[in-house]
């Protein structure tokens, strides 16, 4: 089973403390994956997904705040996965004008399109709404992979209160477009924990938090490493340099061109290129620490570069 059906599973499993926020999480579950019709007899309303536990879900919610009737039907889908989908379907005498009123799909006669903001005005209910939304229209990548968690909605506005409600809880909600749907989504590992926290996905949360201290700890050797790599580079590169100018005054100013105390030095980087400056220096007699040696490069680049300068001049 991937990361992101278990989960929507632990989810299912969720049981909210009140009915305002069974009522956000039917909101939240009609927003992403219902179809309203308005017939001869009145609106119905039906919930479409390829999840059973997200259908068992639904219907268990409505029947629990609604008592409303509803129509169970599985088919197979046409693609080539034929995966099978549920669709929970109540008309309006089965309670569907109740059901939409109250998650306020349903007003002065007419189907509405929208999130109802009565049905999400508390916290609680928020994080109903996302829970609702997230197990029919949401996913997470595995987390071995990559941090990203989305909402996929095919109304903008629905996606925008989506993206609202994740701002309002404090995590950081972008919205964006992909074919005809509006995607709203969550990069940051720590978001994504917040998230499933606020959600009520615990036992995920956990195994989610397992892999982020396996790939931080990976990420922190990699770094180290890579900075040994780099400092290796950075020592190879300016040891080329200094032996270049030395090679160069000696060839255009003579070997004993430098003072003693360079001329030292500059013997000890020909001798040994891959040195550390630190070992230059105990090369010397009588030694010298880091500083002293660096010095003493840097003044003998100085002159190859005067050198240089005069020659262009000339
Ligand atoms: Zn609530």
């Amino acid at each position: 089973m991937s990361f992101s059906s278990n989960v929507k599973k632990e989810l299912c499993a969720f049981e909210n403390q009140a009915r305002h926020c069974d009522i956000a999480e039917i909101a939240g579950l009609i927003n992403a994956c219902g179809t309203l019709f308005f017939g001869a007899d009145g609106p119905s309303v039906s919930v479409r997904t390829e999840n059973a536990a997200v259908a068992k879900k639904y219907f268990k919610l409505i029947k629990r705040v609604f008592k409303a009737k509803c129509e169970l039907t599985v088919t197979r889908a046409r693609n080539f996965r034929k995966n099978r989908i549920y669709r929970v379907a109540t008309y309006s005498e089965g309670g569907a004008d109740k059901l939409l009123m109250a998650v306020g799909l349903f007003e002065n006669g007419q189907l509405k399109k929208r999130v109802n903001h009565t049905a999400i005005k508390s916290d609680c209910c928020k994080r109903a709404y996302l829970r609702g939304a997230f197990i029919s229209g949401g996913s997470l990548v595995n987390p071995e992979k990559s941090y990203h968690l989305e909402f996929i909605n095919s109304d903008g506005e629905v996606a925008a209160a989506v993206a609202d409600m994740l701002r309002f809880l404090g995590l950081n909600g972008k919205i964006t477009l992909r074919k005809n749907h509006s995607v709203v989504y969550l990069k940051e590992g720590e978001n994504i924990v917040d998230l499933l926290n606020m959600l009520g996905a615990h036992i995920s949360l956990m195994d989610l938090e397992n892999v982020r201290i396996v790939k931080d700890m990976r990420n922190n050797v990699n770094r180290i490493v890579n900075c040994e790599a780099a400092n290796i580079f950075k020592t190879a590169n300016a040891s080329a340099r200094q032996t270049e100018d030395i090679k160069f005054i000696a060839e255009t100013k003579g070997v004993d061109f430098l003072p003693k105390r360079l001329g030292e030095v500059a013997a000890a980087r020909l001798k040994s290129p891959e040195a550390s400056l630190k070992e230059i220096g105990a090369m010397l007699n009588p030694s010298i620490g880091k500083s002293g040696v660096n010095h003493r490069l840097r003044k003998i680049s100085q002159i190859a570069d005067s050198i240089r300068g005069r020659h262009l001049n000339d």
